[in-house]
């Protein structure tokens, strides 16, 4: 399957080619030609499966066919979305496919001033990206109209619902023209998405899209046993030493995040926190300066982090262990990407050898054990499994129990875990798409789609053969 085979039209298929995509991922597959159909469409995907481009280019299309050029231009398309970060990666994807297109797009947000965003908006915009809370403030004060608005996108759903926004969502929904064409996007479907799709979708078409998954075999996972404070020191050194040039490292709080930038740059490393205290100008200068290897590292919280698309990374280094194993997956999924070989750094400390255990659990196999200039042979003594004694039922006797001499004399020494090679993360859900590589080298991505389709939800199936959507039909189908 290629661009051209999903009816994309030329000038978007120049701006595809120079973006340098060689096939649509899955998700583009099955919606591209939904949306260009005009069908709602309910689909869970997530970041990191192409989603962003499976709705831009359908829309920026329809536009593009459909614009009066002489017009002034109104808002036709309006993208909903939680994050600044997504909002204006949302509005880089809709300008890197219409740069042949005359269409133009913007994306606000709170957090910033506002005077920027409001002169953008007066000069004339096609496509409108925004955070909710920004979006109905600018809407109060009558500068933006979403009247003219004939596509309608709500991306990552559910993270809407976790950060309390789903209020706002309704509220800007209900001024959006009910003759309108919607696309839900979430990365899971729960009972709560369910019931907003029933609300505002008019017979949609479901798809599901596993997540991207991350191909553990092409990430070196190494653990660092260390104490707390030695943690710092430990990250300068192996910057220093294996001359790491670009270095995502994952904390648990705001403040330890400001608080390493400043050791490292006590150590002239340069380095830059991102959380939610930092404010948008900061993050986005960060951000912009570790993309183009102006900064070696970029200290993040998980928040900060989500969604960030940042290619060719080196290193990721969990200097807390995150609290949940997906985080981890997630966290170490930043590097080995796009085709190139990955290293995840995990630093644990004695208190968060629960948190390492549940880890190895569920990615089913062991972090490698390194030695590194601060080892402490009785902190790492602590991590060493050991091997469980089969209990052998003896007779009832008077004598006493003999237990054998351990004769290991390797059992005192760190040990060094082999990561098990069989076993890639493997999503629970149904089909499970990777962006697998092997080499070292750059190589372009494949798409995998596993053979294990499981339909679930209350779903009919839709008149395509092999094909995981579904035409569901709605109680209430008024918007
Ligand atoms: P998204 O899921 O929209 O955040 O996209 C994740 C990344 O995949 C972004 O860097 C996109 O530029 C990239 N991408 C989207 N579609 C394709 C494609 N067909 N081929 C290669 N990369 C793509």
């Amino acid at each position: 399957m290629t661009f051209n085979d999903l009816q994309i039209i030329n000038p978007i298929l120049k701006a595809i080619e120079l973006a340098n995509y060689d096939t649509p991922t899955p998700v583009q597959t099955e919606t591209i030609p939904l949306i260009l159909e005009g069908k709602d469409i309910l689909a869970s995907a997530q970041t990191g499966t192409g989603k962003t481009a499976a709705f831009a280019i359908p829309i920026l299309q329809k536009l593009y066919q459909t614009k009066d050029q002489q017009a002034l231009r109104k808002i036709k398309a309006l993208i909903l979305t939680p994050t600044r970060e997504l909002a204006n990666q949302i509005s880089e994807n809709f300008t890197r496919y219409s740069r042949f297109l005359n269409l133009k797009n913007t994306a606000v947000y709170g957090g910033v001033h506002q005077r920027k965003q409001e002169s953008i908006l007066y000069k004339g915009i096609d496509v409108l990206i925004a955070t909710p809370g920004r979006l109905l403030d600018l809407m109060n004060q009558n500068i933006i109209h979403l009247n003219q608005v004939e596509y309608l996108v709500i991306d990552e759903a559910d993270m809407m619902f976790d950060m309390g926004f789903i209020k706002d969502v309704n509220k800007i929904i209900e001024s959006v023209p009910k003759n309108r064409q919607t696309l839900l996007f979430s990365a899971t479907i729960s009972k709560e998405i369910e019931y907003l799709a029933k609300d505002i979708l008019l017979s949609p078409i479901r798809i599901d899209i596993a997540p991207e998954v991350i191909t553990l075999d092409v990430i070196t996972q190494s653990l660092y046993i260390i104490t707390k404070k030695q943690k710092t020191a430990l990250l300068i050194e192996l910057i220093k030493t294996e001359n790491i040039a670009s270095v995502l490292v994952f904390m648990r709080t705001k403040h330890s995040c400001n608080k390493v930038v400043q050791e490292l740059e006590k150590a002239e490393i340069k380095a830059e926190a991102i959380h939610s205290n930092k404010s948008q100008a900061h993050r986005e200068r960060a951000l912009l300066n570790f993309k183009k290897g102006r900064l070696t590292v970029l200290v993040a919280t998980d928040i900060a982090a989500r969604g960030l698309d940042i290619k060719a990374l080196d290193v990721v280094v969990n200097y807390d262990l995150p609290e949940t194993p997906e985080t981890y997956i997630h966290r170490i999924g930043r590097t080995g990407r796009a085709g190139l070989s990955g290293r995840a750094l995990s630093f644990c400390s004695y208190e968060e050898k629960s948190l390492l255990r549940t880890i190895e659990k569920h990615i089913d196999q062991k972090l490698t054990m390194v030695d590194h200039p601060f080892s402490n042979e009785a902190l790492t003594a602590k991590f060493i499994e050991k091997p469980k004694q089969k209990k052998v039922s003896q007779p009832r006797s008077n004598k006493p129990i003999s237990s054998k001499p351990n004769n290991d004399k390797s059992s005192n020494k760190p040990k060094r875990y082999a990561a098990s090679d069989k076993s890639p993360y493997k999503p629970k859900s149904n089909n499970a798409y990777s962006n697998t590589a092997t080499s070292n080298k750059k190589s372009k991505s494949t798409w995998q789609k596993s053979t294990n389709n499981k339909p679930s939800f209350n779903q009919k199936t839709y008149n395509k053969p092999n094909h995981n959507q579904t035409n569901y039909e709605t109680k209430n189908n008024a918007r």
